[in-house]
């Protein structure tokens, strides 16, 4: 493919990937450029949770774009993408209160409320302590180990797609891309590069407030190789997503969980888990965040996490099978998509739902073309 392209991404993330399949799926050339091979970003190290209920704004817009074009993907290129729901575990009233003001505001039809027991038999859980909770249906689950992968194999066997894996880009003009191996001419250039953004973009990045935010997962044996469909988070997420600001109960939620676990909420801790195809749960997360990822792992937040995960599984403690730290983008806006030069747009998710939106973004940006 030499000669001008209509589109050059940058980055083959989950976002960088959304953006080249839009250009192909409108009969646009694109080529996407991924340093690594395979790509090992934020990706391939979360959840892959698609938490569409919890969001609120641009971020609910996006979800609920993002979430046909997982399922509608999933059957074309191949891989799992779950309509599982999440379930919230309730383990104090006032967690509930926020459960119940949400589905007041949403709707039977996104919010259905269950009881401890049904709790307790869809989480899998034997926890004494829960009190209720809440599933929400509209939420997916793919496999983050499978499912960027299967979309990138699959993007590079479309006509009019190159995707050139092992390429670092090193420099952004209008109209250029050049990567340490080539020097690429586009119509349009989209940068998907998550955090990195300061790296070509540092003023763009800095007038955004973009830091880095580094979270410590663990992947552990489920215990009694139990099999938990939905994903699972607990009232430490009430903290994080959107739509719970709406709910005037969370500021009792917050008041009692800094009175009883100053650590948790040091290592601003959103206790979920989900699970893998071979039974093993994903459970995380801790957050950290500057301008520079810290490099080593608190032990103090990885027991923490351990800790907190059996309490909420009701058992006394769990095998770690692998320990790992992802990073994303962080800034006040949960969006970063700005048109630094002309023909060139740069989108990335600056919190940590892109799993949830980024094809909704992309499918925006896109339509925007
Ligand atoms: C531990 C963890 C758990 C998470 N859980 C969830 C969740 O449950 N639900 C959810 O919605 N979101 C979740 N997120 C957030 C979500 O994973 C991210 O928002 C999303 O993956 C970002 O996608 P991306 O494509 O922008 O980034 P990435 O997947 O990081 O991709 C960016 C790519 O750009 C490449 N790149 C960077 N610079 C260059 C360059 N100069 N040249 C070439 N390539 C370059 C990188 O190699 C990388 O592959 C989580 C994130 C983490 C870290």
């Amino acid at each position: 493919m030499n000669g001008l392209l209509d589109v050059v991404v940058i980055g083959g993330g989950i976002v960088g990937i959304a953006h080249a399949i839009e250009a192909a799926d409108r009969g646009l050339s694109v080529a996407l450029i991924e340093r690594d091979d395979p790509p090992v970003g934020a990706s391939i190290r979360n959840f892959g949770h698609a938490c569409v209920t919890a969001q609120a704004g641009d971020g609910r817009r996006r979800a609920l774009r993002a979430r046909e074009r997982w399922l509608e993907l999933a059957a074309r290129a191949g891989f799992w993408a779950g309509k599982t729901g999440t379930v919230v575990v309730a383990r104090a009233s006032d967690e509930l209160a926020v459960l119940h003001e949400l589905a007041a505001i949403r709707g039977p039809a996104e919010v259905e409320l269950l009881d401890a027991s049904e709790v307790r038999s869809r989480v899998g859980s034997a926890a004494h302590d829960i009190v209720g909770g809440a599933r929400f249906r509209l939420d997916l689950r793919v496999n983050p180990r499978e499912a960027a992968h299967s979309l990138l194999r699959w993007l590079a066997g479309r006509p009019g797609v190159a995707v050139r894996t092992g390429e670092h880009v090193v420099a952004v003009e209008p109209g250029v891309v050049r990567t340490n191996r080539a020097t690429l001419r586009a119509r349009r250039i989209v940068v998907a590069v998550n955090h990195d953004v300061d790296r070509l973009f540092p003023d763009l990045a800095a007038q955004h407030g973009v830091r880095r935010c580094w979270l410590q997962m663990l992947r552990v044996a489920a215990p009694g190789d139990r099999r938990v469909v939905p994903g699972v988070l607990s009232g430490f997420s009430l903290l994080r997503y959107a739509a719970f600001r709406e709910c005037g109960s969370l500021g009792a939620v917050r008041a009692r969980l800094t009175a009883e676990s100053p650590l948790a909420i040091e290592a601003d801790l959103n206790l979920m888990f989900t699970q893998l195809p071979d039974g093993d749960l994903l459970l995380g997360d801790t957050h950290g965040r500057g301008t520079t990822i810290d490099p080593f792992c608190s032990e103090a937040w990885f027991e923490l996490v351990l800790a907190e995960g059996a309490r909420l599984l009701g058992v006394e403690g769990l095998a770690v099978r692998e320990r790992w730290q992802g990073v994303y983008a962080s800034a006040p806006e949960e969006f970063l998509v700005a048109e630094p030069m002309e023909g060139v747009t740069v989108a990335s998710v600056t919190s940590g739902i892109g799993m949830t939106t980024g094809f909704g973004l992309a499918a925006e940006v896109a339509d925007g073309w």
